[in-house]
């Protein structure tokens, strides 16, 4: 179990810390880089040591956010001494993937929006009716009375606006709307950073040409999936979006994207209408939100579409 603390305490915790390790989640997205980097600006311009680590590869689409040249990719075998680890927008431990080991910290920080978090750090700072950790980060700005300059704002926009799909989602409220339009007083212009966001590479619209036709209908066309089998699997091109076809599609309520990224692990994206999916994810070791989560489940492709589909009879 966390303690649970305050935005005021949170922040504190970071003042009182000299060398801050921030860590973003595996897979990482717009949320977890961008909050990770707001905070890394503001926190080296407060005089701290500051580093960004990332146990994955970064997105080419995220080179526009300012400081990306920062996030490092922790070595294994490695040993890093900091003050505080303070884990963004990751709701398990095993989300930070090898940074858990290689930095030597007295506590784990965690600020998080997951409705699935599983109270793994020592110190939590977590909202769920947060649309996106950016959105708490703007709250601790706030609380701190921490100012933004162009390069926070910038990062904190894409935050917010990767997990709420631009304003579109259920997670989007009036305060989300709020924290976002303050930004734009440091000079973010929405429709460059969608456009950076929504641009996609060659090679993701071919593979998705190829995807689309394994669309697959299963209760009553409640559900609808698609799948990368692992022949067509490649780690550099990006699939993020792919999940949003069988979404947006008439009478479907719990829309999946099945991965192969090795023989037998295939990685699951979910989203919904209705169904909690945050608690599908969970039974197989994942997690996420109401409407949008994912799990890895160790077992071939079609192997593991068995699995969730069977998990997905017991809720429907
Ligand atoms: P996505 O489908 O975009 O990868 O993830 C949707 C949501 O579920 C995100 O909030 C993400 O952080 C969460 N999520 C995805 N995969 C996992 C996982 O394996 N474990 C946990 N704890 N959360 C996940
Ligand atoms: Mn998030």
């Amino acid at each position: 179990m966390s303690s649970r603390i305050s935005l005021q305490e949170t922040g504190n915790l970071l003042l009182q810390a000299q060398k801050i390790v921030l860590c973003c989640h595996v897979s990482p997205d717009g949320d977890t880089l961008g909050s990770a980097l707001g905070l890394m600006h503001i926190l080296s311009r407060l005089g701290k040591d500051v580093t960004v680590f990332v146990d994955d590869e970064i997105g080419r689409g995220f080179g526009f956010l300012p400081g990306i040249e920062h996030c490092r990719r922790p070595e294994a075998d490695s040993k890093v001494q900091a003050d505080v680890l303070a884990v963004i927008d990751a709701s398990s431990f095993d989300r930070v993937g090898i940074v858990g080991e290689v930095v030597q910290a007295p506590f784990v920080l965690n600020i998080d929006h997951h409705i699935s978090n599983t109270e793994f750090a020592d110190y939590l700072y977590l909202d769920t009716a947060a649309a996106a950790t950016g959105e708490i980060i703007c709250d601790l700005f706030e609380e701190m009375q921490w100012q933004h300059d162009e390069a926070t704002a910038l990062c904190l926009y894409t935050a917010i606006s990767t997990d709420c799909g631009s304003f579109r989602y259920s997670n989007t409220t009036r305060k989300t709307m709020q924290r976002a339009a303050l930004l734009l007083d440091y000079g973010v212009q929405p429709s460059i950073i969608s456009d950076n966001l929504d641009m996609r590479t060659r090679e993701t619209v071919e593979l998705l040409s190829k995807v689309l036709p394994t669309l697959t209908f299963a209760f009553e066309n409640k559900v609808a999936y698609i799948s990368i089998a692992h022949e067509l699997y490649n780690k550099d091109i990006q699939t993020d979006s792919f999940v949003s076809y069988p979404r947006y599609i008439e009478g479907v309520d719990i829309a999946i994207m099945f991965k192969a990224v090795e023989e037998k692990v295939t990685r699951v994206s979910m989203r919904s209408s209705h169904t909690d999916v945050a608690q599908i994810a969970l039974s197989f070791g994942g997690g996420g939100h109401l409407r949008a989560a994912g799990c890895t489940i160790y077992a071939p492709l079609e192997e593991a579409q068995k699995q969730l589909l069977e998990a997905i009879r017991k809720v429907l």
